[in-house]
C-alpha cells in the first residue's frame, strides 16, 4: 500500500478532529454512524459532513451504508493519526522513502529536525497470504473477535516493548524510539537482511553468533519464533542485528520446544544451503574452525518471568499479550510462509466488536482535548520510488 504522505499537508485541524472522532467511535462500533461522529467531533456549524467527504476522498475513511450510514478508518487513516501524533510529539518531522515491505508491515525512513534518519514500521495485520488469512479467520472465529486495526496496534506495542527490553539486556536489536497506535519508530539498522548476502568473511563466527542469540534469548525466557534470514540484518563488518518481534513467545509456551527447534533448524538450513556449512545432526559441526553444537531446548537453563516483569513495565497488559498471541502464533499445520499473494484487507471482517479492544490508549486522544492543536507540519520528501523487496 502506498503511503501518500503528501495528503498530510492538506489536512486541517478539523480533518484530524473528525478522523479522531471516527477512531473513538470504533471502540464500540464496527461502522461508526455519521451522527455519532458529528457528536464526538462537535465541530461548529455542522461542518462534520463536509469533512467526512474530504476524508473519504483521500481514502482515510471507508463509507458503509449496508446497515446504516456510517464510516470506519482505513489503514491509511490510522497511519495518519499515528504519524500526526508522533510528529506533534517531536519524534520525527519528515517521512521519506519506503525501505521495506514485510508480510504484515510497511517500513519507511523518517527523519527528525536534526536530520537523524530512523525507521518507521507500520503494522498491517491481516495483510498476508490469502490462505493464511483464511486459516486465521477460521481460527479466530472460534475464539474471539478482533479488528485488524486493534491487532496491528497490539503488534506494534508488543514489538516496541520487546525491543526495549531486549536492548536493555544487551541484545543486538534496533533502538526502540517510540510507539503510537500500530506504528513503531526505531533506529535505522545499517546493512541488509542476511537473505541478500551471498558470501561471508567469517561464516563460522557469524553462524555461532546467531545460534548464540537464540540460546541467550531462551536463557532470558524468550523464543523469537520467526528467526530467519529475513529478520537478521548484517552490515559490512558482519555485525548482526535482530529485528521483527511481534510473534515472540515465552519459553513456558506450550509449543515452546517446537518453536525453539524451528528457529534453530531454520538457521542451520540456511547456512548449509547458502554457505555450504555442514552441520552434523548429532550436534558436531564438521568444520574444524567451529565448535558449534546444535542447541537443545531441554539443556538450556531458562529464566522465567521475563515477559511478565519487563512487559508489564512497558504498559503491555496480559490481556493484550493473550490477544496478540492468539493471532500471531503460527498455527500448527498451516503453511503461512508458502504464499505470496497479498490481500489488502483493511479490517473488512470485523466481527462483533469488543469495546475493550480499543484502537488507542486513553492518553492518545490528545487530538480531541483542547482545540489548540498544532497544525500539521509534516515536511515531506517528494520521493515516491519505494524499493519494495
Ligand atoms: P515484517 O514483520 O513485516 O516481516 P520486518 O520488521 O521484518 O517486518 O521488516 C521488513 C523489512 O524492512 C526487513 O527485512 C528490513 O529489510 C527492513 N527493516 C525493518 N526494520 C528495519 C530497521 N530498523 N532498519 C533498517 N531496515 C529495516
Ligand atoms: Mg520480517
Amino acid at each position: 500500500m502506498k503511503l501518500d504522505v503528501d495528503v498530510l499537508r492538506y489536512l486541517s485541524k478539523d480533518d484530524f478532529r473528525v478522523l479522531t472522532a471516527v477512531e473513538m467511535g470504533m471502540r464500540n462500533h464496527e461502522i461508526v454512524p455519521a451522527e455519532l461522529i458529528d457528536r464526538i467531533a462537535s465541530l461548529r456549524h455542522g461542518g462534520t459532513y463536509k469533512v467526512l467527504k474530504n476524508l473519504l476522498k483521500h481514502k482515510l475513511l471507508h463509507h458503509d451504508s449496508s446497515k446504516y450510514d456510517g464510516f470506519r478508518l482505513t489503514y491509511l487513516g490510522y497511519d495518519f493519526l499515528a504519524i500526526k501524533t508522533l510528529v506533534n510529539r517531536g519524534v520525527f518531522s519528515s517521512v521519506g522513502r519506503q525501505i521495506g515491505v514485510g508480510k504484515e508491515s510497511d517500513i519507511f525512513e523518517v527523519a527528525n529536525e536534526d536530520g537523524t534518519v530512523m525507521a518507521m514500521k507500520l503494522h498491517r495485520l491481516g495483510r498476508t497470504s490469502f490462505r493464511a488469512v483464511k486459516t486465521k479467520r477460521d481460527y479466530l472465529k472460534h475464539r474471539s473477535s478482533f479488528s485488524w486495526l486493534y491487532l496491528s496496534r497490539l503488534a506494534a506495542l508488543k514489538e516496541f516493548a520487546f525491543m526495549k527490553a531486549l536492548q536493555e539486556h544487551g541484545f543486538p536489536v534496533p533502538n526502540a524510539v517510540d510507539c503510537n497506535r500500530h506504528c513503531v519508530i526505531m533506529s535505522l539498522v545499517q546493512g541488509y537482511p542476511l537473505v541478500q548476502v551471498k558470501q561471508l568473511q567469517n561464516t563460522d563466527t557469524v553462524f555461532d553468533k546467531i545460534l548464540g542469540i537464540i540460546v541467550r534469548l531462551a536463557e532470558h525466557g524468550l523464543i523469537h519464533c520467526d528467526f530467519n534470514e529475513f529478520n537478521i540484518m548484517i552490515d559490512d563488518d558482519e555485525k548482526i542485528t535482530i529485528i521483527d518481534f511481534p510473534q515472540m513467545v515465552s519459553v513456558s509456551h506450550r509449543n515452546a520446544e517446537m518453536y525453539f527447534d524451528r528457529d534453530v533448524n531454520c538457521i542451520i538450513k540456511f547456512f548449509s544451503k547458502r554457505f555450504n556449512l555442514s552441520f552434523e545432526a548429532d550436534g558436531s559441526d564438521s568444520d574444524s574452525d567451529s565448535d558449534a553444537v546444535k542447541p537443545r531446548f531441554s539443556s538450556i537453563k531458562k529464566a522465567s518471568g521475563f515477559l511478565d516483569k519487563e512487559l508489564s513495565a512497558s504498559g503491555f497488559s496480559r490481556k493484550e499479550q493473550d490477544d496478540i498471541e492468539k493471532f500471531t502464533e503460527k498455527i500448527p499445520g498451516s503453511d503461512d510462509d508458502d504464499d505470496d499473494e497479498i490481500e489488502e484487507d483493511e479490517g473488512k471482517d470485523i466481527q462483533n466488536f469488543d469495546s475493550s479492544c480499543s484502537l488507542t490508549k486513553n492518553d492518545d486522544e490528545e487530538q480531541l482535548k483542547g482545540g489548540e492543536d498544532q497544525e500539521t507540519s509534516v515536511a515531506v520528501e517528494e520521493e515516491e520510488e519505494g524499493e519494495g523487496e
